[in-house]
Order: structure tokens, then sequence, then C-alpha cells
């Protein structure tokens, strides 16, 4: 590598921001050029529906570095910048600025963006999303005691956003169109218990309800309407219905794409020249002989190590197995592993004490994910026997009095 060779990275969020900091880490003594769509240095995105919303979090809390951070190491940050194109043959990228930067190695981090509620009236005001820290602070300067919030979507951000609106006195209900909460992310066990800790929370749960309209007065919200003919009044309301990979860039640079940027296991894209990591790129799973594209901080930064390494000519990192976690009151939900091939579910604990683990196992009696509410050791030790591939028993999964650093030896 010479000191003359430059690598960029587009998007300044959590991948982006690692990514930069770890070529330096693994030795990179070339340009690194970073490059974000948002005025901030690259910040955190998880407080954003829990502790930043609550108002626990203020300042400069979320930032991931200080500005002092990306001076002392030679980065170039270029922020409220976007990428437009990428000439591949030229090897260039087009900024808003109407620059033409090289570059020897190209690091898309772009992320994901919020599904929009394909239904009339989503443009209202107050009608609203939970993306960035914009987002978030428009969102919190909506929620005051009183304020009636409708979030669209039982997934991980609404029901987070539910529980923290509860915090700041809002009324808060919960619109999912499936019969549960969490449909695509959990287990039913899981989703029974969240139902029960948002309904004594006091947030009001619609399950099977179809969003089909929103209704508005002088051009804001104050009603959403649901398939089956009922008028949910609000004041604000909340839209979380999952993301798609911000992967535009890459396609109309004719990357291989298929939701997400097509990526080895050093994230390296269709274009030896290219890397894509975090939410934009669609990556192996090797403890599972499959393709996925993961929304979380440890895949984001799982894959910015990736792509450090691979740029420094380095040998890639071991596969870890994915994780992620969830805050909503006192609840800590850690996930590790996908259910990809669960045939049986183990429960150690019980819901009623608050403190559980689901194990989710293979045929072969392999743990493939395990779901721990408040059981961090559970999370922990199932994390490393899915990595293991090691077949244990049902039985004493369950079993609260056998140890479980037993089944790790
Ligand atoms: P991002 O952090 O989204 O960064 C992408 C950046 O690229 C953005 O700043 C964007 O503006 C910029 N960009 C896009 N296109 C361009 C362009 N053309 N030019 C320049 N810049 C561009 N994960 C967990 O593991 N646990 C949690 O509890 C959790 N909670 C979350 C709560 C919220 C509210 C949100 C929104 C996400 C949460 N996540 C959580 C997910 C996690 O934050 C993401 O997986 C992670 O941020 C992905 O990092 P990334 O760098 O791929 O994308």
């Amino acid at each position: 590598m010479s000191a003359s060779q430059q690598v960029i990275i587009v998007g300044a969020g959590h991948a982006g921001g690692s990514a930069a900091a770890l070529l330096r880490q693994h030795g990179w003594k070339g340009g690194i050029t970073l490059i974000g769509a948002e005025p901030q240095l690259p910040y955190q995105r998880p407080p954003l529906s829990k502790t930043w919303l609550k108002g626990e979090e203020t300042g400069e809390a979320l930032q991931l570095r200080s500005a002092r951070f990306y001076k002392d190491n030679g980065i170039t940050v270029h922020l409220s910048t976007a990428v437009d194109g990428i000439d591949r043959k030229a090897r260039t990228a087009a900024t808003s600025r109407g620059e033409k930067l090289s570059y020897d190695y190209l690091i898309l981090a772009t992320g994901s963006r919020n599904r929009p509620l394909p239904v009339r009236g989503a443009q209202l005001n107050g009608v609203l999303e939970l993306r960035s820290a914009a987002d978030a602070d428009c969102l919190q300067a909506a929620l005051q005691p009183g304020t009636k919030l409708a979030v669209v979507g039982g997934g991980f951000i609404g029901l987070e956003v539910a529980a923290s609106a509860r915090a700041l006195g809002a009324e808060a209900t919960v619109i999912e169109r499936e019969e549960r909460l969490l449909p695509r992310v959990v287990c039913a066990e899981l989703s029974s218990y969240f139902a029960q800790r948002h309904h004594e929370a006091g947030v009001e749960l619609m399950l099977g309800a179809t969003v089909v309209g929103v209704e508005g007065c002088a051009g804001r919200v104050v009603a959403i309407m649901l398939a089956d003919g009922r008028r949910l009044p609000c004041d604000v309301a909340l839209v979380g219905i999952g993301a798609v990979a911000d992967d535009r860039l890459a396609q109309a640079a004719g990357l291989a794409c298929d939701n997400g940027v097509a990526v080895d296991l050093e994230a390296r894209s269709s274009d030896d020249r290219i890397f894509a990591i975090g939410d934009c790129s669609r990556r192996p799973l090797p403890f599972y002989n499959a393709e996925f594209r993961l929304e979380s901080v440890p895949n984001a930064l799982e894959q910015a190590n990736q792509a450090a390494r691979a740029i420094c000519s380095k040998p890639a990192p071991a596969p870890e197995v994915p994780w992620f976690w969830s805050d909503q009151y006192d609840i800590r939900l850690q996930i590790a592993g996908l259910p990809f091939g669960s045939v049986r579910i183990a429960i150690r604990g019980s819901p009623d004490s608050g403190k559980f683990a689901v194990f989710h196992q293979a045929e072969d009696d392999r743990i493939v994910a395990v779901e721990a509410v408040n059981m961090p050791q559970a999370m922990a030790i199932g994390k490393l026997l899915i990595a293991k591939g090691k077949a244990v028993s049902s039985e004493q999964l369950a079993d609260e009095a056998f140890p479980l650093k037993d089944l790790a030896r």
C-alpha cells in the first residue's frame, strides 16, 4: 500500500465512521475521505428511540468519536455532502458539491431508508418517521404529556418509541397489521410477553389492523383510518414499518444488488475495488449457509472490520454470530443468531419473573438462535454455542438448576 492511495467512504454513519477508524487501526497509510449526507459526525442511532428520545442523553452523547479524533488520524470528513454517482472505470465519486474525487478503494456505507407508508395522507404534517437525529428531535418536540401518539408498525422501533412516549407522559397506540407484535423478528412467546408489558404500561394495541389512510385537517394529521372502518384520532403519528437498503448508488453503478449490495465475507462487492458494509449490504452468513441483509450495530461493526482488513491486505476476520438488542421499559432483549431451520424451542426461566430465554434448536439439537430477556448469560452462552455448532439437550437448556456454562465447555 502506498501513502498516495485513497479510500473514499460513502456514508458517515455507524458503519462508515467505524471503517475510517479501523482502516487506521489496521495500518492504512493512505488518504481516507469520509463523506456523509447528514450534518453530524458519525453517531449512534439506537438511543434515538430510547434514552435520547426520553431526554436522558443530550449534547454530544450520540457521537461515536470526537472531531479531534478524525483530525488526529488524518481522516478528511465532508458533512452535509452526498455522493451522487460513481464512475467505476475512472474510479471517481461525484459529490453534491460538484467535486469529483478519485479513489483506489471505495466503501459504500449508505445504510437503509425507512419504508414509506403507502396510503393517502401519509405526507401530512405530524406524520413522522425515525431514522436520524433530526427525526428524533422532531418526534421529541411533538411528544408532550397527554399527546395522542399513533404508532404505525409493531416492530422494534415502533415499540421502543411507544415505551419512550409513555415515559414522557404521552398516550400511545400501536397499530400492527399482523396478529402479533414483532411478527418478523421474534417468536410468538416473545410477542405475547411484549404485548403484555406494553398493555401494563398503558399502551393500546391494535393487532391485525391495517392502515388504509391518514385523515388531516388544515394540513395536519388528526386520525388514522383502518381497513375495518375504525378511526383512531391522534395528534401525531410515527411510521415504523421497516426499512429498505439504500443501494441506489450501487445499482446505478451496475454493482450486483439483491435487497442490498451483494458482498462476500470481506465485504467486497462484485467490483473488487468497492466494498459495501452495514445496512446497505446483503452478506453471507457462514453459520447458516445463507445470505441475508442485517440491520444492526454489531453487523455494521463486523463488516467495517472486514472491509478495513481486506483493504489493508489482512486476512478476513473469523465470522461472528449476528446479534441485536432492544430496550423497552426495564426489558433488555438480546437476540443472537437467526431461527433458520428451527424446529423446537426450549424456554429457560419464566416470562412471569421477567427473566427468561428462548433457545431455538435445529433437528440435530444445535442451537440456531437465542432470544434472552434480562438474561445476559443465556445470550452470551447461546451465542457461543451457535458458533460452536454443538448439539445440546433441550432439557438441560430449560432446566435452571443446570449451569449453562457447563454446556459451553
Ligand atoms: P447508518 O447508520 O444509517 O448510516 C448511513 C449514513 O449514510 C447516513 O448518515 C446517510 O445519511 C448516509 N448516506 C446515505 N446515502 C449517502 C450518499 N449517497 N452520500 C453520502 N451519505 C449518504 N441496532 C441495534 O443493533 N440495536 C438497536 O437497539 C438499534 N436501535 C435502532 C433504533 C433506531 C431509531 C434506528 C434508526 C436504528 C437502530 N438500530 C439498532 C439499527 C442500527 O442503528 C443500524 O443498523 C446502523 O446504524 C447501521 O449503520 P450504517 O452505517 O449501515 O447505516
